[in-house]
């Protein structure tokens, strides 16, 4: 059986949900036109005002809005409220470059904890659930996303924040956590913990994990559910459309349902910025038509994926956004090839390793290099150094065949790469140091 948090909205027929986007598109179009300045000259430069945007087939007439635009207009720049009305903000993480910061009123903070709400609800939680919240709590909307929705599901919720990993099993134990919510990196960590403490799954009551803000291979998804015996869930957001629960993962567990009575979602060619048509991959461009304080208008994720409309097992009619596999500008050209992280995360699982591994990139004598440093396990490293020499050419072949140039794999001693408690960092690019 599966739960809904509002089976109206989530189960929507499809011409409902296109009618109740329209109308609050053209609401909304006319608030940040007549509120931010910003964003109103952007359309006067575009020769758009609201009265050409009359449904959702005019959203292609609006101009884009990049990170670099809110950048440029930090901190107040796009807000569409005044600050009296504003009751929170939260940062972007900084993985890319300078923060950006997002406001919220009363109202959007509500609709969030809503979203966060539906993903919990999606993954099986109830009120009986006890959930624990070890994403980092501050700026960063992990922590007080999943915690508003963890409370509005009625869960008991766990405030642990990240790190203190012992901690963190320790009350797992104690107050019997349901539910985990963290990096799908700290899930790794935690699983590995668990087993370091000489205990199995069977001495936790985890049943279900909800997993995001940083990009994830279905093979590190089968290593997680297996080490803490539970259902892993994706979930994706980002803090300029509000933070997590933009979209979430059902039981079907093959993409994300994006909450599109709040958000309406688009790929372009990142190139040209052309709307490509449902099925393509490209960049994904979402347009708030909720939000009161910071909505912004085809925002640029920089993430790339696939939407589709294919029916869904759940019931859900929401359309739903493969798993991003990296941003445009997570990707590297190495040698002139394109190289996503995931890539190489994907061979590493397959070939028996834990997701603990690092990405070298730079650049000698004008020619890219690419090393990729890759943990043992306690196991592989009782071997041999004949026999960890011929594990290392079997990797670098390996990899050589997914990405068609030829990685320098180094195999190291266990614990030997540092692990998350957030987001991995699974790049060093060194060339950028260069330039
Ligand atoms: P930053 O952009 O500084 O990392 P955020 O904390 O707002 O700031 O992170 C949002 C970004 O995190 C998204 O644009 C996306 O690249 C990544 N992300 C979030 N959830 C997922 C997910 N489930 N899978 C892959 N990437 C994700
Ligand atoms: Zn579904």
């Amino acid at each position: 059986m599966e739960n809904y948090w509002n089976k109206e909205i989530e189960c929507m027929p499809r011409e409902e949900m296109k009618k109740l986007q329209d109308e609050r598109l053209v609401k909304q179009v006319k608030h940040v036109y007549e509120n931010v300045p910003y964003y109103k000259k952007l359309m006067d430069e575009k020769g758009v005002t609201p009265d050409d945007i009359k449904s959702t087939d005019d959203l292609h007439k609006l101009p884009f809005l990049t990170k670099a635009d809110l950048r440029d207009a930090y901190p107040y720049g796009l807000l569409a409220k005044p600050l009296s009305e504003c009751v929170r903000i939260q940062s972007t993480s900084g993985t890319t470059g300078r923060r950006v910061v997002a406001f919220y009123t009363q109202h959007d903070v509500d609709l969030w904890e809503d979203c966060c709400a539906r993903a919990i609800t999606a993954a099986g939680g109830t009120n009986e659930d006890v959930c624990q919240v070890a994403y980092g709590y501050g700026l960063f909307t992990g922590g007080p996303g999943l915690n508003g929705g963890s409370h509005k599901v009625g869960c008991l919720t766990l405030p642990m924040s990240s790190g203190n990993t012992e901690r963190q099993i320790q009350f797992m134990r104690d107050l019997g956590s349901t539910i985990l919510c963290c990096t799908p990196s700290y899930a790794a960590y935690i699983g590995e913990t668990l087993k370091e403490m000489g205990l199995t799954p069977d001495d936790i009551k985890l049943k279900a994990g909800i997993f995001g803000a940083e990009p994830w291979t279905e093979e590190m998804r089968r290593e997680i559910e297996k080490s803490l015996g539970i259902k892993a869930y994706d979930i994706y957001g980002l803090t300029e459309t509000s933070g997590p629960g933009v979209a979430f993962e059902c039981s079907e567990q093959s993409g994300m349902h994006i909450n599109e009575d709040n958000f309406i979602a688009e790929i372009i060619d990142p190139d040209t910025g052309e709307v490509l048509p449902e099925g393509s991959k490209g960049e994904l461009v979402f347009t708030s038509i909720t939000k009161e304080a910071f909505p912004l208008l085809r925002y640029r994720t920089r993430d790339i994926c696939v939407l589709s409309r294919k029916k869904c097992s759940c019931g859900r009619t929401l359309i739903k956004m493969s798993k991003p596999m990296g941003r445009s500008d997570d990707m590297l050209i190495i040698r002139g090839v394109n190289v996503f992280p995931s890539q190489i995360e994907t061979v590493l699982i397959e070939q028996g390793y834990a997701p603990n591994y690092q990405i070298e990139v730079d650049r000698v004598n004008n020619s890219d290099t690419l090393d990729v440093y890759v943990e043992m396990n306690e196991e592989q490293f009782t071997d041999t150094v004949k026999g960890i020499q011929d594990k290392e050419k079997a990797l670098t072949a390996a990899i050589k065949q997914i990405l068609g140039i030829s990685p320098k794999v180094h195999l190291v001693s266990p614990k030997t790469i540092a692990r998350s408690e957030g987001k991995a960092v699974r790049v060093i690019d060194k060339r950028k140091l260069h330039d």
